[in-house]
């Protein structure tokens, strides 16, 4: 059986995918586009519109317009916005899913996974209000009081990856709506049509034009933002070197920039640890969405004793992964999300091969039925892996799982601590210290105990430490109120307690 049919004919549509501004789609005039692939088939579905500069100062004039009357819009009034888009992405939960299915390539039942998800965002965003209250303090000196509020900070960019195009934006923009912001999203290139289906959800459900815009399209869109002076801040999520120069182009322009970058995230199984539930862990975190997951496994640190029992048992289940096209409901792995990216990643397997590492099972040249051109891999498996590999040090992003034997924990956490990434890391244990030293040492943004993908719930915040986030704040929940909005300071007093005559001392508490 087939995602659902109604969607998937509407979702024919071969119409160049283009912007949306100021409360309406609009066709691009920049005269450049590129494919839109369905991976699953290797076909070109559409094309998208890639901005030119001008698009991009059209999208930040209009935001720029929309932002005085969006922040002075009381904070309830803003949320029941929010609420009416939420009542809409129910509605519309399963043609989103759809839609990422088709551009992306992830399985139906995950890309709903990934809509559940970012709708969890907007939830969290209707009740902002209560985060957007400042503190007050009477009587900070005699017949002053003080206090502090939080106010947007004007117009917001965000640039997002492919690999989650309705979620990843709606960590961004649901927050930064609902504190007052105007924004401007530029999506990824490869999967874009949900980034206007959005748009167009968030103007029925009665935000005023100009509050959300879209710009599709490449660097020269990103370079647009990135130097832009009416732009305030820059939300990014995707690849380490980028996400490096977002953050330094960014903030070279005196922009607050948050920018999430790659990761290679270890999931340690120790000899306590339950054997199947430890391989269930990695099966699913390891090739769940080919792979393609700034959370998923790629490492699996085997301690002590427990790599005999485990490696047999995950080439047994990587070899009967069901690869399929991600609209059969009962697919568990899709395609990769472009030729290049399949070429890369099978590139990889061949270094790892060159490397001396233990090729258990070579997902290379996995052909579906019926689907001869799709950009499909099957499930890789490697052992015998080493910290100096470059399979072991550089994020492959596709599914390959690489095994790494050790002897003890405290190797286990040195592993793991050593790498430059820090976005998340499980460990399956029984031992509830084992667990807790773990999660005290581990120096990693997101840690699971017993869960192998610890993606924080909406109101907890996302991010990785080390070279995985550049920047301050972690994204979504009261990191992303704060990262959206400015702390103002007001002290006030009344005439009737002002003593006569100037003061040259620097004032204190009277
Ligand atoms: P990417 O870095 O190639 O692209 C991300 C965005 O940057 C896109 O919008 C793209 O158009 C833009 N971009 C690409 N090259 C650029 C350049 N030279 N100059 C300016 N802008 C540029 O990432 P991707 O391939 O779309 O996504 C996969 C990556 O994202 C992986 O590394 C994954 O780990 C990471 N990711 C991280 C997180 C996280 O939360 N840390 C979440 C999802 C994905």
């Amino acid at each position: 059986m087939g995602a659902p049919e109604a969607f998937t004919a509407a979702f024919s549509s071969t119409a160049e995918v283009g912007h949306y501004l100021n409360g309406r789609a609009v066709p691009s005039t920049s005269g450049r586009r590129q494919p839109v692939y369905n991976p699953a088939t290797g076909a070109v579905a559409r094309h998208v519109a890639l901005g030119s500069v001008d698009e991009v100062a059209a999208a930040v004039a209009s935001a720029k317009a929309a932002f005085p009357a969006w922040a002075d819009t009381p904070p309830i009034r803003r949320a029941r916005v929010l609420n009416s888009f939420l009542q809409l992405l129910n509605q519309h939960r399963d043609t989103l899913a759809a839609m990422i299915t088709a551009e992306h390539g992830k399985v139906f039942t995950d890309a709903q996974g990934e809509v559940t998800r970012a709708i969890d965002i907007v939830e969290f965003a209707c009740g902002i209000p209560q985060l957007l209250k400042g503190d007050f303090t009477d009587q900070v000196s005699t017949g002053i009081d003080n206090w502090t509020l939080r106010q947007p900070l004007g117009v917001v960019a965000g640039i997002t990856p492919f690999n989650f195009p309705c979620m990843v934006p709606m960590w961004m923009f649901p927050v930064a709506l609902a504190c007052g912001n105007s924004f401007v999203l530029k999506p990824s290139e490869r999967d874009p049509s949900c980034s206007v289906f959005l748009a167009d959800l968030l103007k029925q459900a009665g935000l005023p034009d100009g509050v959300f815009n879209v710009v599709q399209g490449d660097k020269v869109a990103v370079d647009a933002l990135l130097s832009h002076p009416d732009v305030k801040a820059v939300s990014f999520v995707g690849s380490t070197p980028i996400a490096q120069y977002i953050y330094e182009t960014g903030a070279r322009h005196g922009k607050r920039v948050q920018a999430l970058g790659g990761a290679k995230n270890h999931m340690v199984v120790m000899p306590d640890a339950d054997i199947e539930q430890a391989v269930d862990g990695l099966i699913g975190a390891g090739y769940g969405s080919a792979g393609e997951r700034c959370m998923a496994i790629s490492v699996a640190v085997l301690v002590g004793d427990v790599a005999d029992k485990v490696v047999p048992k995950l080439a047994e289940r990587a070899k009967t992964l069901k690869i399929k096209n991600g609209m059969e409901l009962d697919a568990e792995m899709g395609p990769v999300v472009t030729k290049q990216a399949l070429e890369r990643i099978e590139g990889y397997i061949g270094l790892g091969v060159e490397e001396g590492a233990t090729l258990v099972v070579d997902g290379r040249g996995h052909k579906v039925k019926g689907h001869e051109a799709g950009f499909f891999t099957g499930g890789t498996l490697f052992d015998h892996v080493t910290p100096a590999m470059r399979i072991y040090r550089e994020e492959i992003f596709g599914p390959v799982l690489s095994c790494v034997r050790v002897k003890d924990l405290a190797e286990a956490v040195a592993l793991v601590n050593a790498h430059e990434f820090g976005n998340g890391v499980a460990c399956y244990t029984s031992d509830g210290n084992v667990a807790r030293e773990f999660a005290r040492q581990v120096q990693i943004g997101m840690v699971g105990i017993n869960v192998p993908i610890p993606v924080p719930m909406a109101w907890h915040g996302f991010g990785g430490w080390k070279r995985s986030l550049f920047g301050d704040m972690h994204a979504y929940g009261e990191e992303g109120v704060r990262f959206y909005t400015k702390q103002k300071s007001v002290m006030q007093r009344w005439p009737a307690s002002i003593a006569k005559g100037a003061e040259f001392v620097m004032p204190t508490a009277k």
